[in-house]
């Protein structure tokens, strides 16, 4: 695949709505083929008149907040062998978890092979985008923070003009 981008993050921060929104109206694809995708959905979006795909990860066990330190690596895996750039997203409401870190820290090292961007979701205000520098803290790099709401949509277009930057 060409022109791939994967989002990764702990659970409840929007991944799925940004997937959601991303894709819009056409059908995820390529979805459910064997029982070791059937935990990531993949859609085609567009932007600027580049076509991408974009795989939405997640689907732990409903119900439960814990991930185990594999569930992290294999998102991280699948993230960094499928895509051509990797959002790692977090939550600008709720502020660093300790989950992120455990993300930042398997994602770590591939930093500079591969392009991860760290998007900051849920900045719905600009008093909350502000606020996202906290997320630095995060140790991704000394790259920019893209605040964003998947939500009301305010800073994915920002977002995605860096990520076809990369196409
Ligand atoms: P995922 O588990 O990372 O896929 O997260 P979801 O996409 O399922 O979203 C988790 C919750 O956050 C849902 O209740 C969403 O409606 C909410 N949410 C997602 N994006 C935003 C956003 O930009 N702003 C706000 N306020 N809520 C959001
Ligand atoms: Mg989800």
């Amino acid at each position: 695949m060409s022109n791939t981008i994967a989002i990764v993050g702990r659970p409840n921060v929007g991944k799925s709505t940004l997937f959601n929104r991303l894709v819009g109206q056409r059908k995820a694809i390529m979805d459910n083929e064997s029982g070791v995708t059937r935990d990531r959905h993949y859609g085609h979006g567009d932007w600027i008149g580049k076509n991408f795909v974009v795989i939405d990860t997640g689907g732990y066990v409903h119900g439960s907040d814990d991930i185990f330190e594999g569930e992290i690596r294999k998102q991280v895996k699948l993230a960094i062998d499928e895509a051509d750039v990797v959002l790692f997203m977090v939550d600008a409401d709720a502020g660093v978890h300790g989950l992120d870190e455990e993300f930042a820290q398997v994602l770590r090292p591939y930093l500079g092979k591969k392009p991860i961007l760290l998007v900051a979701n849920k900045a719905d205000t600009n008093a909350r985008a502000h606020a996202s520098g906290e997320f630095y803290a995060l140790g991704m790099g000394d790259g920019e923070i893209f605040a964003i709401s998947s939500a009301n949509g305010h800073g994915t277009g920002e977002l995605l003009d860096e990520v076809v930057r990369h196409f």
